[in-house]
């Protein structure tokens, strides 16, 4: 692929955008020029145009894989919809019968399909495998490449034989993307993709738009009322409430609906009809606000979600920043409150006891962290930054409760008050 093709032209007249977002022209050249590529970019930062428009303009077929199945046929719809014919985009997994894998293998050969989603444990299978040696292969893409690793927050075992069936499928160039940036997390991807010589494109995960805050979880029946109050205070917003467990979930979810609050639980222990619904209820407005587990919000595009609460210390910073991050993709205000308390951090702590040592030490170490970030009188977005190994540069980010309301300070002001009037 020659270096001087209009990429804008190609993003107007493929996606109807005027413009690239951040880096995502330099990163679309170098897995253009042939180069494994790896791309750090927040969540709404545009990752999945960064391998679309490439496999629309490449000869053959790129592989995309990625984790879940309602991402996959969403993006499959989106881009058979900006495209004039039929299959360009297929995807494979579990869900399809026999006619229709048929039928996405047919649509392939005949060089139609320029992206094909795959799920893991798809492209692990044999015939799969047989199948796709046979056919043009543009490029590889990892999105959500972090499930690759135990230290990110949504690890996926088949994701380490990706590199596997790469080789036997047939080499072509890698891009890996994701949204998690810790040291830990990209040495692992880095490694088991077999990509170390990948050329690497690290945006800002700075959020300016997100108000990061601490509050003392002193009992369920105070944190209640203080979620009630807020959410009154914030009422018709739209808004996610993160509890651990399913029955928590369950639970507040009765309580705020008693008190007039358009809410409902969302947890995987509910059937996925009932999930697809409370889903759809609340990207249409129907439901304010959604009482759910982390297993609520991947891949979820709604963009003007006001608040996220933490009704429980999260088990890692990592998540933390994931799931606030669904916050404010509108770039306007979004509200992100953890309640915390030492007795929950010791109830998970315990949770560990049983299972493997090595997972142990990972889950010990990642709460660890998010304990230092509870206790912590420093700028939260200092704190989160750091923990992708970035620097912000100021030390007041005037966006969280530390630099609104420090405590120290508050009293160093009170004495000099005092002093003063003396
Ligand atoms: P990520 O996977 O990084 O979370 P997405 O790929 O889902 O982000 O993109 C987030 C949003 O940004 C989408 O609504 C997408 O259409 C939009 N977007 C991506 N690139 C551009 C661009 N160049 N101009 C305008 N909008 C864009
Ligand atoms: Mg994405």
């Amino acid at each position: 692929m020659t270096q001087d093709v209009n990429l804008t032209g190609k993003l107007k007249h493929y996606f109807g955008f005027d413009k690239f977002k951040g880096n995502q022209e330099a990163i679309i050249r170098n897995l253009l020029a042939g180069h494994d590529t790896f791309v750090l970019m927040p969540t709404g930062g545009g990752k999945s145009l960064c391998y679309q428009l490439p496999a629309l303009i490449m000869e053959g077929t790129a592989i995309v894989i990625s984790p879940l199945i309602a991402l996959m046929k969403n993006q499959v719809d989106v881009i058979n919809g900006i495209s004039e014919e039929d299959g360009v985009a297929h995807y494979l997994n579990s869900s399809l019968k026999k006619a229709e894998v048929d039928q996405v293998r047919a649509d392939i050969v005949s060089g139609h399909t320029k992206l094909l989603y795959v799920a893991p444990e798809s492209l692990n299978k044999e015939e799969n495998i047989a199948f796709l040696r046979s056919v043009k292969i543009s490029f590889y893409a990892i999105d959500e490449a972090h499930c690759i690793s135990e230290w990110g927050h949504d690890f996926r075992p088949e994701y380490r034989k990706i590199r596997h069936a790469i080789d036997a499928i047939g080499v072509a160039p890698v891009i890996a993307l994701t949204a998690t940036a810790t040291d830990k997390v990209r040495t692992d991807i880095v490694r088991s993709l077999g990509i170390e010589d990948c050329v690497e494109f690290k945006s800002s995960f700075n959020r300016p738009n997100l108000y990061y805050e601490v509050r003392a979880k002193k009992s369920d029946d105070d944190t209640d009322r203080q979620i009630i109050k807020f959410i009154k205070q914030h009422a018709g917003k739209s808004g996610i409430i993160y509890c651990l467990s399913r029955k928590k979930v369950e639970e507040l979810a009765a309580v705020l609906q008693a008190n007039d609050i358009k809410a409902a639980p969302y947890h995987a222990g509910l059937d996925s009809e009932t999930r697809s619904r409370t889903q759809d209820d609340f990207l249409m407005e129907e439901l304010d606000v959604i009482v759910a587990t982390i297993a609520f919000g991947m891949g979820i595009d709604k963009p003007d979600v006001r608040f996220v609460i933490h009704y429980d210390i999260p088990k890692s910073l990592e998540g933390y920043y994931q799931e606030t991050g669904r916050a404010g993709r509108d770039g306007e205000e979004g509200l992100c409150i953890v309640f915390y308390s030492k007795k929950d951090l010791n109830k998970l702590e315990k949770f560990m006891e049983g299972k493997p040592v090595a997972e142990q030490d990972i889950g010990r170490q990642l709460l660890q962290e998010t304990e230092a970030y509870a206790e912590s009188s420093v700028c939260r977005r200092k704190m989160l930054l750091h923990y992708f190994g970035e620097d912000y540069p100021k030390d007041n980010c005037g966006m969280c409760d530390n630099c609104l309301h420090p405590k120290k300070k508050i009293e160093g002001q009170k004495q000099l008050l005092m002093v003063l009037q003396a």
